[in-house]
């Protein structure tokens, strides 16, 4: 199959594209590098059946493809708060664009939206028929309205244009490749942990997450994918921890010295999240299977490479 990804050069577009590429599929990666990296795809670059095209999602784009991951879109607070008028267009215009793209050429799309769509959520667990508690004029809104925004736009052009639509609801995924200055909280801890920095923890510590590791939902993208269901599913991993039982995970497994740091908690922040997914498991057979501390390891061990690679022995090693 010939298949589209945008934001494909971004941390979980580019281990998406590994898996397509090894299974022998066309690939597409659409980017315009905002958080994004070409050494994330430097591997598929001269392979014959990889294309990469920097373009901005807010602009059409006419192409030829029989599936499309929609993923382009800024994912870290800090990065998704930067330029909150450009995160909304990415969003909305470029979920448009991209929606139209699909419908000219028929192809199936799938929307990378997110457990943001909850937002401070007042159920436990999130199930996919909980609406939300979302603010719709804070910091956070530019991310978490343009998705619910997406989401509608996709459901619109399903039911109105008939287009095959799939719309994965993602929760706090890490892993390899995430940027040093991401912004989230594995690859903060981990890089501060590997400096000797102090880890900051945002309010007390007592919020939540449920951190699934990469490969996990990657595996989940492309079942849902090619499965026979719209959702919107869930995909994340149910294990939940407390920010500051993760800090001392981190603490423990890099560096017992490092020290805490508690700084103010961001307006919004969710308190408690953690996924409900027995649609995931019913309708796509799909679980995580990846332990928070073998992911860890996986994460650290790449933060290390990376950190003390120099550009020398970084070109040296391509
Ligand atoms: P990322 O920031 O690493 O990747 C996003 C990619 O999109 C980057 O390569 C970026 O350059 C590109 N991009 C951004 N705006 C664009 C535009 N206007 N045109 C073209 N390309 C653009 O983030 P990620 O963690 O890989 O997230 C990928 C997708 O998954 C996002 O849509 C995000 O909302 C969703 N998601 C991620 C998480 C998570 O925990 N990682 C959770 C929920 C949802
Ligand atoms: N957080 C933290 N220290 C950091 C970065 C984040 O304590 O250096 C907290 C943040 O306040 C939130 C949680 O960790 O409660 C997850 O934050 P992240 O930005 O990773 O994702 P999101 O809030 O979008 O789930």
């Amino acid at each position: 199959m010939r298949i589209l990804v945008t934001g494909g050069a971004g941390f979980i577009g580019s281990h998406l594209i590994d898996r397509l590429m090894v299974d022998g599929h066309e690939v597409i990666c659409l980017d315009n590098f905002y958080t994004g990296s070409k050494r994330n795809i430097l591997k598929w670059l001269d392979h014959p059946y990889f294309e990469c095209i920097r373009h901005d999602i807010t602009e059409p784009i006419r192409l030829e493809v029989d599936q499309i991951y929609h993923l382009a879109c800024p994912a870290s607070p800090i990065h998704y708060q930067f330029n909150p008028v450009k995160t909304i267009k990415t969003n909305v215009l470029g979920t448009l664009n991209m929606l139209g793209l699909a419908k000219r050429i028929k192809a199936r799309f799938l929307l990378a939206s997110t457990s943001e769509v909850y937002g401070d959520p007042e159920v436990h667990p999130q199930s996919e028929d909980y609406r939300g508690n979302v603010n719709p004029i804070g910091i956070r809104s530019c991310y978490d309205e343009g998705k619910r925004v997406a989401e509608t736009l996709a459901f619109d052009y399903h039911r109105q244009g008939g287009l095959e639509i799939r719309v994965a609801r993602i929760f706090n995924t890490y892993g390899s490749r995430m940027l040093e200055n991401d912004g989230r909280v594995v690859s903060n801890f981990v890089v501060q942990a590997l400096r000797n920095n102090a880890l900051t923890v945002y309010g007390d510590g007592s919020q939540t997450r449920s951190f699934c590791y990469v490969y996990d939902l990657v595996e989940g993208l492309m079942r849902l994918m090619n499965g026979e269901h719209t959702g919107p599913i869930n995909l994340g991993n149910p294990d939940e921890y407390t920010i500051l039982e993760l800090a001392e995970a981190v603490q423990k497994m890099v560096n017992p010295d490092a020290k805490l740091s508690f700084k103010p908690l961001p307006e919004d922040d969710p308190r408690r999240r953690r996924p409900d997914i027995t649609r995931a498991k019913n309708l796509l057979d799909w679980q995580p299977t990846i332990p928070l501390e073998e992911g860890l390891k996986m994460t650290i061990e790449d933060f290390r490479d990376r950190l003390n690679s120099t550009p020398e022995n970084h070109m040296a090693s391509l």
